[in-house]
């Protein structure tokens, strides 16, 4: 069941990074028997790192966490809509159920290529309905406008 408290986490997370300078907005938790197994943000900036994605990084650190490659019976929460990338690893993780803040366009809205990189690989209408959940999608967005109003001020 969603826990508005873990989104909060991931928020936090994603907060962390982007004002670190690690990446995007992006921070994830993976959930298992109502406890946090591990937690993640993007740092692709940091790590120069294209797949270090807030998700990508939460799953590697709970599989290492519980020494194995199989997340059933976990969740994770998003602070964005996943990536194709990133939703193929939840599902080669086996993570049971995806909750989800900002959209696939939200995230194209602060500078991301989520949506054309959707066009090109996506076919996520294939996934049972219930697989992908977006909640709080507010409170995420306020995150997102945190960092657009970082980036906007940023001169490179
Ligand atoms: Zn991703």
């Amino acid at each position: 069941m969603y826990q508005k408290e873990y989104m909060k986490v991931a928020i936090e997370e994603a907060r962390k990074g982007f004002l670190n300078g690690d990446g995007g907005p992006f921070g994830a938790v993976v959930v298992k028997d109502g406890a946090i197994i591990a937690s993640g943000h993007n740092q692709v900036l940091k790590n120069n790192d294209s797949t270090c994605h807030g998700e990508i990084d939460a799953i590697r650190k709970a599989e290492q966490k519980l020494g194995t490659y199989d997340l059933s019976g976990c969740q994770i929460y998003t602070t964005g809509e996943p990536c194709p990338m990133c939703l193929a690893a939840i599902l080669w993780a086996n993570i049971d159920k995806v909750y989800y803040g900002c959209t696939l366009v939200d995230n194209e809205m602060i500078g991301f290529r989520d949506e054309k990189l959707e066009e090109m690989m996506g076919e996520r209408e294939n996934l049972p309905e219930w697989f992908l959940e977006e909640r709080d999608r507010e409170l995420c967005l306020e995150l997102f406008n945190e960092y657009k109003n970082k980036v906007d001020k940023v001169t490179y």
